[in-house]
């Protein structure tokens, strides 16, 4: 099917981009970023947008840089920026790692990571990723720019703290101590698709024990978000099977899994326990 009609906008500045979404965001305006997501929901005819606002010409929005202690991601930044390490080891390394997992090619060459954010796809690995690491963002409008932590953006299926006329300018991720082990497990029913489960799970390993660990969930609920009850577990313990396991348990007990047609709620709680255990696992090997 063809999208219905609507209005295209192409701004080339970001105070140009905020003052049209001020006007068209009552009428149903909506951000196009890479479009990989919205552009099929509206072949679908299941947005019907009457406004497309293009960032895609927005000077200064590719941006991808570290500035003081955080890694900063325009709004135009694509998924394939991360192929090679964009950031100091051990974030860097992380992103690559997990860029790997989202899509196929094609789409990461045209997607964004600030689109992922905005989109808040419960399967979404940045997502994951921002809420596990304390990542945050930039919200801008006409009225006022505001910071947002990733814990706070998600608020729900496909729904994110943003009011309609904000941009979400930009997302910043803290760089991670040189010393910092990270480990990630995405189950998904064939390469590419979304996941049905996956866990990031990050800490610092000093003297035989694990420090300031953080364990997030995304895919299983609603939103991403982290598991204090299984982190609260591996929590100054050293890294052995037997703790990753009771960890895995713990995180299974608490979840409130999705159903849908991939896959039953206790399916997904099962994978709740291989993949919290295998990211840990992977965090220390
Ligand atoms: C076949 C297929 C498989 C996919 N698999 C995965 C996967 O495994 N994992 C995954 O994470 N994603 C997956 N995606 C989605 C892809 O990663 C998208 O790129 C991403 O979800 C949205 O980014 P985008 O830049 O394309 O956003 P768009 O499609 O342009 O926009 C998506 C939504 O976010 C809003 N938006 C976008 N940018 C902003 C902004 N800066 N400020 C405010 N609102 C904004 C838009 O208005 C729209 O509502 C898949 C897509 C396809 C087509």
């Amino acid at each position: 099917m063809k999208p219905a009609p609507f209005a295209y906008h192409a701004p080339k500045t970001i105070e140009q981009a905020v003052a049209i979404l001020a006007e068209v965001a009552p009428e149903d305006g909506r951000v196009l970023a890479g479009g990989q997501s919205l552009v099929p929901t509206m072949a679908f005819r299941l947005a019907r947008p009457a406004h497309l606002v293009d960032i895609n010409q927005v000077a200064g929005l590719d941006r991808l840089l570290v500035e003081g202690d955080a890694l900063s991601i325009g709004a135009c930044v694509r998924h394939a920026a991360f192929h090679r390490p964009g950031a100091p080891a051990p974030l860097g390394d992380l992103l690559a790692f997990v860029v790997r997992h989202i899509a196929h090619y094609p789409i990461r060459t045209r997607g964004t990571f600030c689109g992922s954010l905005a989109h808040a796809d419960p399967a979404s690995e940045w997502c994951v990723v921002a809420v596990t690491l304390g990542g945050e963002i930039k919200a801008r409008s006409a009225r006022r720019t505001r910071s947002i932590a990733a814990a706070d953006l998600f608020q729900g299926l496909m729904t994110t703290a943003l009011e309609d006329d904000e941009l979400l300018e930009e997302a910043r991720l803290p760089l991670l101590p040189s010393n910092t082990r990270w480990g990630f497990y995405e189950f998904s029913r064939r390469a590419g698709d979304y996941a049905l489960a996956m866990a990031l799970a990050t800490f610092r390993l000093e003297d035989g024990v694990m420090v300031e660990p953080r364990l997030g969930l995304g895919g299983v609920e609603a939103s991403p978000r982290r598991i204090p009850e299984a982190e609260a577990l591996v929590a100054g313990k050293p890294p052995e099977i037997g703790i990753f396991r009771k960890a895995a348990e713990a995180a299974a007990d608490v979840v409130d899994p999705l159903e849908d047609i991939q896959a039953s709620g206790e399916y997904r709680r099962d994978l709740v326990r291989a993949v919290v255990r295998r990211a840990l696992e992977r965090a220390t090997a």
